[in-house]
């Protein structure tokens, strides 16, 4: 088997990373950063989304493993202490894939057309003022949005930013889009929903700069400033990130591990 890792760099997640090393080279594994076949992040769910954004080109071919050195994440759902148990299944056992929708994101600037892909979501703000933007669904327009920001989550995404700000928490077997606002002003010339909406797979929503703005676009932990967008087209990707399971860990005990605290392995 050919593996990769990534790891967030501190002390304890180089240490891992060493060890996973030492385990993978026992079992006859190939270390190979550049083709791999399991992408293994060590360090939190950060680190699996640096991972995800280093290996968006080969999508197809990898499926990525998240070891947490802290609590236990979304996308790190192995612990440190469970680092032999991984490898002795990763040598022994065939994985089940899992494949979680994306987001797709194609921003029209003045410099052309540029695509991204989210595995958690794409956030819009203003830099200097409030974001002021057009909600078009489906070509039609939907509302006038004006306010803090507004966050197009990913399934996987949807207990991450869009949690905080009121989104609901979606099964990552629905492929969807859902879009949340953050502190939307509403008047009689702004007027949004005020609820955060779910858009199935080949729908879109297309957000129009309705002034001249400097706006700050995250996709995941990347940040980008722009004041050169007339509009971004948010859509589900034809492309899934697919994640290698060696042990069932269903998405609602995560939900219930991570938010709830119950402990239910
Ligand atoms: P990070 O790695 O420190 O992540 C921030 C927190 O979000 C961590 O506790 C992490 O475990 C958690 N997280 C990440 N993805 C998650 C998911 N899918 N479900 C549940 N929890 C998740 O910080 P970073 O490297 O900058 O990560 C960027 C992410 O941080 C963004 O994708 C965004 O979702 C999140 N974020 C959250 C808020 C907020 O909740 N107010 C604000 C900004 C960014």
């Amino acid at each position: 088997m050919r593996y990769a890792v990534l790891d967030r760099g501190d002390s304890l997640s180089q240490g891992l990373a060493e060890k996973l090393h030492r385990l993978a080279a026992d079992k006859g594994f190939t270390h190979d950063q550049d083709e791999p076949e399991i992408v293994i992040s060590i360090g939190g769910d950060g680190t699996l989304l640096h991972a995800f954004h280093t290996f968006l080109h080969k999508l197809d071919h990898v499926s990525f493993i998240g070891v947490h050195t802290g609590h236990l994440g979304f996308y790190a759902d192995w612990q440190a202490n469970e680092l032999e148990d991984l490898v002795d299944r990763m040598a022994t056992a065939e994985p089940f894939l899992v494949r979680y929708p994306l987001a797709k994101i194609e921003l029209d600037t003045s410099d052309g057309k540029t695509d991204y892909l989210a595995l958690n979501e794409f956030t819009l703000k203003g830099v200097n003022a409030t974001l002021v933007a057009q909600l078009n669904v489906n070509d039609e327009l939907f509302e006038m949005f004006r306010g803090d920001g507004i966050v197009i989550s990913t399934p996987t995404g949807s207990t991450a930013y869009n949690k905080s700000v009121g989104g609901a928490v979606l099964h990552p077997s629905i492929p969807s889009l859902q879009i949340a606002e953050i502190a939307s002003i509403n008047n009689r010339v702004y007027r949004t929903l005020g609820s955060s909406i779910v858009l199935p797979e080949h729908h879109h929503v297309d957000i129009i700069s309705k002034k001249e703005q400097r706006l700050l676009l995250a996709i995941d932990h990347i940040n980008i400033e722009r004041e050169d967008i007339h509009a971004i087209r948010c859509s589900v990707s034809d492309l899934r990130v697919r994640f290698a399971r060696y042990r069932p860990f269903p998405f609602w005990n995560r939900v219930r591990e991570a938010f709830l605290g119950y402990d239910v392995r």
